[in-house]
């Protein structure tokens, strides 16, 4: 349901009762142009972790922060905080078969199967492991969910179907709505599905792909083969796969098959609540591998504007500084891909926020500004953050999130990621209708954008989120409508998306980005000026964990 708070007749006479808040300062698109610009030029090489292009990003980044009168936020006192991470890429010598009935169908990498490594071990082998059908994967207590049941996934290979148990239900069937219904959840995601393996032991995790439920096709699952990124974990404890990755739709058939089951009959049992895990039959996984890993030392950077009053009380406003960096040359011969919308745009966007907040009187909570590596290669600089905060995440009140801001104009709705899951969407309310806005919900929740960004690595960890992506869905463009919204994110994600042509430009139109950044200023504004501590909404996935560090957040009144 579309959340309308203004309808198009009333919004031009709000308009002109309304002004946008008083601001010491605003967001002036010449400046995020010229960082767009600078960031997204030959020079920075397309931003990739742990080249010279890194270096040079992450030397401009302190030195904005330095210019605007930030202090440093990162570890021991410095502007940064080290992320140390693998890049892993299977050697073509690598061999992974079923063994069916002791005969091994050898699978083909690209056509079979997609599967890489995020182990830092450079061989292992995997022997007769007992592969073990899990359904949707999901352990949901509070949906009352449980797709293990008593099966032990140590030492075996996991099979999932991808998305949620009620993704593809018929309305009739007990299921549907239990997990969001078009809405993805966490449990469809297929991190979600690698962890849950990995926590329980399992040696390999495999989800099978079909287009509708991953939301792309499988040239897309399998456009790296064999190439992953992780967190160099020095945990030793920290269990890892030996193994994850896609398994092909119809390769999936075949195995099912073989195990006298049928694909399409397994899929309709796995959505009936009381559906369990269940052992392939006479089906055994075999894999010899060789993996070649390299370590990159890569870097967040982070700044702030230390609070007056509650300064261990964080916002957290953050950014990507990473792009693709170089690749196979383009028509024009371009090699660069400079990411200049993703997510050049968002951190000009963290840089205006921490200049028109620092105008204002000091705020009572402490305001952190994160720029964040590795965001392409899994949301990696943000996760390395949540395993290991520089300020604790049970005091960090919020976390507000630029990643690919759209360059069509101004718009009469801001899009909303996440419908449903926390107090921010009120927040982001009552900002937007200051602007003589509505919010519109992203046209397409089942893609789980929420969980495709590096606000995710936050809320995992309990902490509210708000995201701002100009791709979530196609804004009511003050010049064209909703059709021409939507044609932009078409064009944009058809033609330049991760490639070269994601390029500055002096005609880049940026008043729709600041008009998106001035909502986040409003928000913060306000909340670091604040006692509050936005909640989870009940049936969201987050709340439990959230509440699990209720009581170290203080409920007294300080204003
Ligand atoms: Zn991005």
């Amino acid at each position: 349901m579309p959340v309308k708070i203004l309808n198009v007749s009333v919004m031009a006479v709000f308009c002109t009762l309304f002004t946008p808040a008083a601001f010491s300062e605003r967001i002036e698109e010449t400046r995020l142009s010229e960082t767009v610009r600078v960031l997204a030029s030959d020079e920075f090489e397309g931003r990739a972790p742990g080249t010279a292009g890194e270096r040079k990003t992450v030397a401009y980044l302190i030195d904005q922060f330095k210019t605007l009168g930030q202090q440093p936020a990162g570890e021991n006192g410095s502007w940064t905080q080290a992320v140390p991470l693998i890049h892993t890429k299977l050697a073509n010598t690598f061999t992974a078969n079923f063994s069916i009935a002791d005969n091994p169908w050898h699978l083909k990498q690209g056509v079979d199967v997609e599967l890489s490594s995020i182990s830092t071990l450079e061989h292992n082998q995997i022997n007769d492991a007992p592969v073990i059908f899990v359904g949707f994967g999901a352990s949901a207590p509070e949906r009352n969910w449980d797709d293990y049941g008593d099966i032990d996934l140590t030492g075996k290979v996991a099979v999932f179907l991808v998305n949620d148990p009620d993704f593809a239900a018929a309305p009739s069937e007990p299921v549907a709505g239990l997990f969001g219904n078009k809405r993805m959840t966490y449990y469809g995601r297929w991190t979600y599905k690698f962890e849950e393996a990995a926590r329980r032991g399992a040696v390999a995790a495999i989800v099978i792909h079909e287009d509708k439920a991953a939301g792309y096709g499988w040239q897309v699952a399998s456009s790296s083969p064999g190439e992953n990124y992780a967190i160099a974990h020095t945990d030793a404890d920290q269990k890892t796969l030996q193994l994850q990755g896609w398994l092909h739709n119809d390769a999936a058939a075949r195995l099912f098959r073989a195990a006298g089951l049928n694909l399409d009959e397994q899929r309709r049992l796995s959505r009936l609540p009381e559906f369990e895990a269940v052992e392939l039959k006479g089906i055994k996984f075999n894999a010899d591998l060789h993996v070649n890993v390299e370590r990159i030392q890569s870097q967040n950077v982070l700044a702030q504007i230390a609070g007056s009053s509650q300064q261990d009380e964080v916002i957290m406003v953050s950014s990507h500084w990473d792009a693709y960096g170089i690749g196979e040359p383009d028509k024009q011969g371009r090699t660069v891909r400079p990411g200049a919308n993703d997510d050049a745009l968002g951190t000009a966007g963290v840089l205006e926020l921490a200049r028109v907040l620092k105008a204002e009187p000091t705020p009572a909570r402490s305001i952190v500004f994160a720029v964040w590596t590795a965001e392409e290669s899994g949301l990696l600089g943000s996760a390395a953050y949540a395993q290991n905060p520089v300020f604790p995440l049970a005091k960090t009140a919020a976390n507000f999130t630029l990643d690919i801001l759209q360059t069509a104009g101004l718009a009469r709705d801001v899009i909303l990621v996440g419908e449903g899951q926390s107090e921010l969407e009120a927040d982001l309310v009552n900002a937007a209708a200051r602007q003589g806005r509505s919010l519109t919900p992203e046209s397409l929740p089942e893609n789980g954008l929420f969980f495709r960004a590096d606000h995710f690595s936050m809320a995992r960890k309990g902490v509210p989120v708000l995201l701002l992506m100009g791709i979530a869905g196609g804004a009511d463009l003050i010049d064209g409508g909703r059709k021409a919204g939507e044609q932009w994110i078409s064009d944009y994600i058809n033609h330049c998306y991760h490639q070269t042509c994601d390029a500055w430009s002096a005609d880049l139109d940026l008043s729709g980005a600041a008009q998106d950044i001035e909502l986040f200023q409003m928000i913060i504004q306000d909340l670091s000026n604040s006692a509050r501590w936005p909640e989870w909404r009940d049936g969201s996935e987050f709340k439990a964990i959230r509440d699990m560090s209720k009581s170290s957040r203080s409920k007294n009144d300080h204003n």
